[in-house]
């Protein structure tokens, strides 16, 4: 009893600084888990400004550091990316293939289908979807965590709505994304929280005023050097985010984006009170902004330094905040794939055979191309612009489409631009690949994003460096979404108080974070149930795995 009484007393003692140092066994289960996705943030990036953070980030480079994670599969674009975090699956076994896929027998006349969006909705397009899990076909962690113990929350808060639908799943307590205008969510009935309110307040009265240039941080100098983009009257390389007012636009690319959404994250954490409850919660955080600035000034210019640095800012207040509220978390961060520089800047700077496509490449354009020669009336070839998947009109005859396929394998492969072109039959003779990530072959790699009721009729794989962007006049001027390693290489760091951390070089992939995450919070899966593996992040004796 008098034990007892003195426990309380020094409970009560705690004070915000004493919190802070409090002891956590790192072996016991923590009670909040947090997953946070850094869209865009290359292995690349995270070596190049590595030694630059001091703020959150590095305290996330001190723990359980792989610095070669693998988003194994072919296709790295942002919702295959985001499915393979938190399913433990490739996505041959999400079902997410692309961020968008023609489905030519969809009852509705768009038949270019949205990842994360229910396309049954009457008025649902693909430009204007109605967000939804309905194409994840796997559950998520936070789905099996709730099934175990419905007492588990679930909140997910992004950037972008396919990153907070691909790692929330099928059933979360709350889901918050930028609409465009404000942060909306896609759960029926879902009353919006104050954190939102308040960042949606606060966001709209910023947009009214224009919004002055960031320092440049003397770390940020040496990459001050402005890059000619073809076609465009302003070069790339010296931004700051000065922006005028009403600038959506520049407002998702630029830190001040990311910093409202970790803010709304960690209003929501405060709200519903996550990882003070009975059960483990889940918090998921998709930080947007790297990837809206790697595409519209490149990824080694001042607009890239300053989001760095940025982000390792408010990513250290965030953690600090946790810290001085007293909450038992472990986190996680990784991306949904790497991304490459704009072509100009590399050309200049040691990559003369990094170029720009052949607009000739593009499905709509070789479609044309095949139509007149094969004299065949319609689209032809269906895409989404110079490679990747690829689909033949539905609406030719059998005869015909096969003609089509011949003729289109044969001039992609031709083309020097070209790398490979695998066909439907090639990739579904193939067998799922397994061993380490950078050994696969291209088609195995092909294989890891195919999906027999979604994907193309081929699937054609660009030469290393070249972008896929043939005009860079208007929109991004860099991208991402091939079959190389600079946009399959991601870091995956793990970090909780008191956890020894260890840097493991050697390549694991995305897939194995969930498997690692369920060990850690002693949530069993099936065997075989996923793609990944369970990373002992506590190298064991005692394990975070299961035996
Ligand atoms: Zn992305």
């Amino acid at each position: 009893m008098k034990l007892k009484l003195l426990a309380a007393l020094l409970a009560l003692a705690v004070t915000p600084a004493a919190a802070q140092q409090r002891s956590v066994s790192p072996t016991a289960r923590p009670k909040l888990v947090i997953v946070i996705s850094v869209d865009q943030f290359s292995a690349d990036l995270f070596a190049e400004y590595r030694g630059l953070y001091t703020g959150g980030m590095r305290r996330l480079a001190q723990g359980v550091v792989f610095p070669a994670g693998y988003q194994s599969h072919a296709a790295t674009e942002t919702c295959p990316g985001h499915s393979t975090i938190l399913t433990g699956d490739r996505p041959a076994r999400t079902g997410i293939i692309a961020n968008n896929w023609y489905d030519q027998g969809a009852a509705r006349a768009d038949k270019y289908v949205y990842c994360s969006e229910d396309e049954r909705v009457p008025g649902s397009t693909s430009e204007h979807y109605t967000v939804s899990d309905l194409h994840l076909r796997v559950p998520t962690l936070g789905d099996l965590m709730q099934r175990a113990d419905p007492r588990s929350r679930v909140v997910a808060v992004a950037g972008k709505d396919r990153a907070a639908v691909m790692m929330g799943g099928h059933n979360p307590t709350q889901r918050w994304y930028w609409g465009g205008r404000s942060f909306v969510s896609d759960r029926a009935g879902a009353r919006e929280p104050g954190p939102v309110t308040q960042a949606n307040n606060r966001i709209a009265t910023a947009l009214t005023r224009p919004r002055d240039a960031m320092a440049l941080p003397d770390a940020c100098q040496s990459r001050d050097r402005a890059i000619a983009v073809p076609g465009r009257a302003t070069p790339v390389g010296t931004g700051r985010f000065a922006r005028g007012e009403n600038d959506r636009g520049a407002f998702r690319a630029s830190p001040d984006f990311d910093r409202e959404i970790l803010t709304v994250a960690e209003g929501m954490r405060d709200e519903m009170r996550l990882g003070e409850g009975p059960a483990t919660d889940l918090l998921i955080i998709g930080l947007s902004a790297t990837d809206y600035i790697g595409h519209g000034f490149g990824t080694r210019g001042t607009e890239m330094c300053i989001q760095q640095l940025a982000m390792d800012r408010i990513l250290g207040d965030f953690l600090q905040d946790l810290d001085r509220e007293g909450v038992d978390y472990a986190v996680v961060l990784t991306a949904d794939h790497g991304g490459i520089d704009l072509p100009e800047r590399s050309a200049e700077t040691g990559a003369p055979t990094a170029a720009r496509t052949d607009p000739a490449l593009n499905a709509t354009r070789m479609g044309q191309e095949l139509g007149r020669r094969l004299r065949l009336q319609g689209p032809v070839l269906l895409g989404d612009g110079p490679f990747g998947d690829m689909w033949i009109d539905r609406g030719l005859p059998a005869r015909a489409r096969a003609r089509v396929l011949a003729e289109a394998v044969r001039a992609y492969r031709a083309h020097p631009q070209v790398q490979t072109v695998f066909t439907r039959a090639e990739l579904a003779a193939t067998p799922s690949p397994s061993g380490p990530p950078e050994t696969w072959s291209l088609i195995q790699r092909a294989r890891a994003s195919f999906d027999p009721e979604r994907s193309g009729d081929f699937y054609v794989v660009l030469k290393p460096r070249i972008t896929p962007i043939a005009d860079a006049s208007r929109g991004s001027v860099a991208t991402h979404g091939s079959i190389w390693d600079y946009d399959r290489r991601v870091p995956i760091l793990f970090w909780r108080r008191g956890m020894t951390g260890f840097e493991q070089p050697l390549s694991v992939e995305t897939v194995d974070i969930m498997p690692s995450l369920a060990g850690l919070i002693g949530l069993p899966l099936a065997p075989g149930s996923v793609d990944g593996r369970c990373l002992d992040l506590l190298a064991g004796p005692p394990t975070s795995c299961p035996n």
